[in-house]
């Protein structure tokens, strides 16, 4: 046997919804013994067929091996999962979506019980999971002892990126990535329902957006420049008063077509504070820490 001869490592998946299954799938592809455990039975019956071995509690699933990663609905689920199961001895992957605090707490909590622990945030949805080019990562932090253990076993189903051991760092970037999903997915609504009623062809016009979004995506990297640096000035190619001058175009156009500003008008407002606090020669970086709030 070689160094790089491959090494089956035997694993137990907790929850066989949508993406525990699309996770299972690929380990077993890739020759990986699993057991797999799902609180509705039927749901992971077509994973025995495919050669999982399915546990008849969550409890004996966790005892079955030691490297464990749960891919249930939410926290609450995976503390309703695990309670009763013995975790002394095992390496919990959490791959559930959670918040930061969320995945501290439950960090302390698996320790406490005897296991080590790291937690996951999946950017992917199903029919990316075990595609080499699909682009599918996950976010994990918590155990650096565990992730570099398991390190090419976790990197079967999508790439990692670990981001530390502070166990709510995989949740924080999950989160932060999908909170600027949100955002740019209320600007696309907000143009597609500008041009909805006109003779303008949807896919067209998708084109278009696509391509400007990601131009235009770009300027992430000197609003990081500028954060780093302090200079909110540096830089700056329109300046936040020119661009709070340009709002009253956006929203007369979004008046004249009959659209509703209800998702443009919150960043609008912060922009128009943040004109008030004198900051019109700066761009729009210093937005961000008007949004910072005591805690
Ligand atoms: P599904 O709704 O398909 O599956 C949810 C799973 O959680 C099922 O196995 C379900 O069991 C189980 N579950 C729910 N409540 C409980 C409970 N109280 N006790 C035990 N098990 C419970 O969701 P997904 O598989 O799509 O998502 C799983 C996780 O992956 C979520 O945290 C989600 O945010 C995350 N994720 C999903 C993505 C996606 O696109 N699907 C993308 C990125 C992350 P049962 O079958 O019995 O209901």
């Amino acid at each position: 046997m070689t160094d790089n001869a491959f090494s089956p490592t035997p694993l137990t998946l907790l929850g066989t919804g949508a993406m525990g299954t699309a996770l299972a799938r690929a380990w077993l592809a890739a020759g990986h013994p699993v057991t797999v455990w799902n609180r509705t039975p039927a749901r992971a019956e077509p994973l025995a067929a495919e050669g999982a071995t399915v546990a008849a509690s969550a409890a004996a699933a966790v005892a079955a091996n030691r490297l464990v990663i749960a891919c249930l609905l939410d926290d609450d689920s995976l503390g309703e999962a695990l309670e009763g199961a013995d975790l002394t001895g095992r390496d919990l992957v959490n791959l559930t979506t959670g918040t930061p605090a969320q995945g501290r707490a439950r960090a302390t909590w698996a320790e406490e019980r005897g296991a080590r622990f790291l937690d996951g945030g999946i950017m992917a949805v199903p029919p990316m999971i075990g595609s080499a080019d699909s682009g599918a990562y996950v976010f994990y932090s918590g155990s650096s002892e565990l992730f570099e253990e398991h390190r090419e076993t976790l990197a079967v189903p999508a790439g990692t990126t670990y981001v530390g051991t502070n166990p709510g760092f995989a949740a924080l970037h999950d989160v932060a990535l999908l909170s600027a999903m949100t955002g740019m997915f209320a600007g696309v609504f907000h143009a597609f329902a500008l041009v909805r009623r006109e003779d303008i062809a949807p896919k067209e016009f998708a084109a278009l957006l696509q391509d400007w979004l990601t131009a235009m995506a770009h300027a992430v990297h000197t609003t990081a420049d500028q954060l780093e640096s302090e200079d909110y000035s540096k830089d700056v190619v329109s300046s936040l008063e020119m661009q709070a001058a340009g709002n009253a175009t956006l929203l007369r156009t979004a008046e004249e077509q009959g659209v509703s500003a209800e998702l443009l008008m919150p960043y609008m407002k912060l922009m128009d504070r943040a004109v008030t606090q004198a900051r019109g020669e700066e761009g729009t970086t210093g937005m961000i820490d008007l949004l910072l709030k005591d805690r």
